[in-house]
């Protein structure tokens, strides 16, 4: 009789189902050279959506953690924002530059169209507009256009108002009240969703700090939002009431953490913990609220919905204005549970999967 082994969690059903997915689609084409993964982390609550990313992976292993990391984080962000959307994601094999086509893009296309609306795609790293036009071509289960396909526009003014409401709801729970009139804020990145903030943050009456790694875009946001300009790695060390991380991800790690001066970090850039089950304790232990990204950031997700289901985006902005009163529930939640914020917002973000699949285990 042959003997069935355990598989070791770099197998790849080993990867998955340490991930739990429910599947993971490879395609291939000869003709174009399209090699992509398409992950499908959950979808009880809808179908899964997210975006797909075109990235020079050092090998398939790293492309496929990538997929199933990303595809994950999807479930949650819509799981806990109360969107009817399971988690997914799609990355492209190659480099963006010399490798992208308009063959390529459309055979990915059908690709997405045989999976007959489980997964709908939309933009994200290396991708552009006119990518996801190609993409368009082949299927409909695509979503984040621009407003002149019909589509619901850049999710950046909406992403930035998600994170304002969160950055809100922390500084209620660190102040006592969610006035950020006079409050330092360091803002690390002044990108999109930045320059979104900081139109928020000024015109409340909040005090900027700021960086970006392009010197000329920090020091025009400092002109034009009266703020101080200061360099890449000081941005840690100053001595402001909120950090708001808004370019990169894992700036919160060993390094950065013991520096920080602040009483609350909200910004917008995903993934902002190196490590979750030591970074995240590692701010409780330092008395600093930490308000989850995935959670405040999640306007972009909320403005591709309104898109699926057909509301408008003022319909989106009511809605990601409730991130201030979902902030405030995992905080609390967090401080009862003797947590800290990220880990009690993905057992929320489980909490409503799981009831809402019960719901749906009868006809
Ligand atoms: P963006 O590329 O427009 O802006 C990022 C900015 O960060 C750029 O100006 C860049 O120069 C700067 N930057 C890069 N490295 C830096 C460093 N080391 N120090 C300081 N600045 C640095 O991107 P964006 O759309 O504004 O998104 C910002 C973050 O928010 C990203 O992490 C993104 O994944 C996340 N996010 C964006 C959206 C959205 O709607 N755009 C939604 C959810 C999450």
């Amino acid at each position: 009789m042959v003997e069935i082994q355990a598989l070791p969690e770099t197998s790849i059903f080993g990867q998955i189902a340490e991930f739990q997915h429910e599947q993971v689609v490879f395609c291939h084409d000869h003709e174009t050279g399209l090699r992509a993964i398409i992950g499908i982390h959950n979808t009880v609550l809808g179908p899964a959506l997210g975006g797909t990313r075109m990235w020079h992976y050092a090998s398939d292993a790293e492309a496929l953690n990538d997929v199933l990391r990303l595809s994950r984080g999807m479930t949650y962000k819509a799981a806990i924002s109360g969107l009817n959307l399971g988690g997914g994601k799609a990355v492209i094999i190659g480099d963006a530059k010399t490798q992208k086509n308009e063959a390529l893009l459309r055979k990915f296309g059908r690709f997405v169209k045989n999976l007959n609306g489980k997964y709908i795609t939309a933009e994200d790293v290396n991708m552009t507009t006119k990518d996801m036009e190609y993409i368009r071509m082949e299927t409909t289960h695509v979503a984040g256009l621009p407003e002149s396909m019909g589509g619901s526009g850049d999710p950046s003014p909406v992403t930035a108002y998600g994170t304002y409401m969160g950055m809100k709801a922390a500084a209620k729970k660190a102040f006592g009240s969610d006035s950020l009139v006079g409050k330092r804020v360091a803002v690390q990145g002044v990108g999109h969703v930045g320059t979104y903030l900081l139109e928020h943050l000024t015109k409340e009456g909040a005090e900027i700090v700021l960086t970006d790694y392009y010197t000329e875009r920090a020091e025009e946001a400092g002109a034009r939002f009266g703020a101080k300009v200061v360099g890449l790695d000081e941005i840690y060390d100053q001595d402001v009431d909120i950090y708001s991380p808004c370019a990169l991800g894992a700036t919160l790690n060993d390094d950065t953490i013991g520096r920080l001066k602040c009483a609350v970090v909200a910004g917008c850039a995903n993934n902002q913990l190196k490590d979750e089950n030591v970074h995240g304790p590692a701010l409780v232990e330092r008395g600093i609220i930490y308000a989850p990204d995935f959670l405040i950031n999640a306007g972009g997700l909320i403005n591709v919905y309104s898109e699926v289901v057909g509301s408008s985006r003022q319909g989106a902005l009511n809605q990601t204005e409730k991130i201030y009163d979902y902030t405030l529930q995992v905080l609390e939640k967090a401080a009862k549970e003797g947590s800290h914020p990220q880990a009690a917002a993905v057992r929320q973000a489980e909490q409503r999967i799981a009831a809402i699949g019960r719901v749906k285990s009868t006809y």
